[in-house]
């Protein structure tokens, strides 16, 4: 009885060890094939830029005697796909450095209201060509603890997409409160909207709604997987309502630190 037990003993002992290991080598596989996913993804962004960029150059170099002049559509579709390359270029690095934690943020206190509103200006310039109103509101002074440039990076990509996906005539708004411990920050738009089914996925990498539009606006369907490690990174969350054809709003609210 006792030589029974003890052999029972050891097989429950191997097949825990067993399902405990088969347990922990999941995540491994997931990330495993995540990381995979992000290179097979990356590869393919970067192939229409290239082929575009090759392609052109080719054509240039049929016609050796022309002038810059006669070449110039041809010149501003390469600069246009090397800047989509290198927008592209710098989101992947910053992911990659998220994800090997070798991005730490480089916080101080700085004046947050003035950030946003010199956001707002900027955008309002840019939003001018479409004839789309920019709105601001600030609640009071605010400083704020966080990474300045990375908040800032924060705020553009939301009001890069606010502005991307507004058509003519609309209005986008960027607005911050203070609530209680939080700071809450919200970019609105009455653009296009993100469908119900688009909606739970914004935020993964290389994830685009209307795959040809966003395209052709520019996007790398990067800009809210990083705007989203941002605000992780300080500690906060965002999140987004949307309607099609109504518009979005994106939340941000990030926990503030007192200034003695
Ligand atoms: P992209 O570079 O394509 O804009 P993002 O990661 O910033 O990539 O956004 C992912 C997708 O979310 C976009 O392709 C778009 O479909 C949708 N989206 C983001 N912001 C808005 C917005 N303000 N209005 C409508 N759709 C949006």
């Amino acid at each position: 009885d006792i030589i029974s037990a003890i052999i029972a003993g050891v097989l429950i002992s191997v097949l825990t060890g067993f399902f405990l290991a088969g347990r922990s080598l999941v995540p491994i596989r997931k990330s495993w094939e995540k990381q995979q996913r992000f290179v097979a993804d990356a590869s393919h962004e970067l192939r229409t830029p290239t082929a575009i960029i090759h392609a052109q150059t080719e054509l240039l170099l049929r016609n050796p005697a022309h002038s810059i002049e006669q070449e110039a559509d041809q010149i501003a579709a390469i600069l246009k796909e090397s800047n989509r390359m290198n927008r592209l270029l710098d989101n992947l690095l910053t992911l990659a450095r998220s994800d090997s934690n070798q991005l730490q943020l480089q916080s101080s206190f700085f004046k947050l209201d003035e950030l946003v509103q010199e956001i707002a200006e900027r955008f309002r310039l840019l939003a001018e060509t479409k004839n789309v109103t920019v709105r601001y509101a600030a609640e009071q002074p605010v400083l704020f603890w966080g990474d300045e440039g990375r908040i800032r990076q924060l705020l553009i990509i939301l009001m890069d997409n606010a502005l991307k996906y507004t058509p003519e005539s609309g209005t986008v708004e960027i607005r911050t409160r203070i609530q209680t411990s939080f700071l809450v920050i919200r970019v609105s738009d009455n653009g296009c909207g993100i469908a119900d089914r688009d909606l739970p996925f914004v935020f993964d990498r290389f994830y685009r709604g209307d795959q040809a539009r966003s395209r052709a606006e520019g996007g790398t369907g990067l800009g809210l997987s990083i705007a989203h490690w941002i605000a992780y990174a300080h500690g906060g969350t965002i999140s987004i309502e949307s309607t099609v054809n109504e518009g979005t709003i994106v939340e941000l609210r990030l926990p503030r630190k007192k200034y003695d």
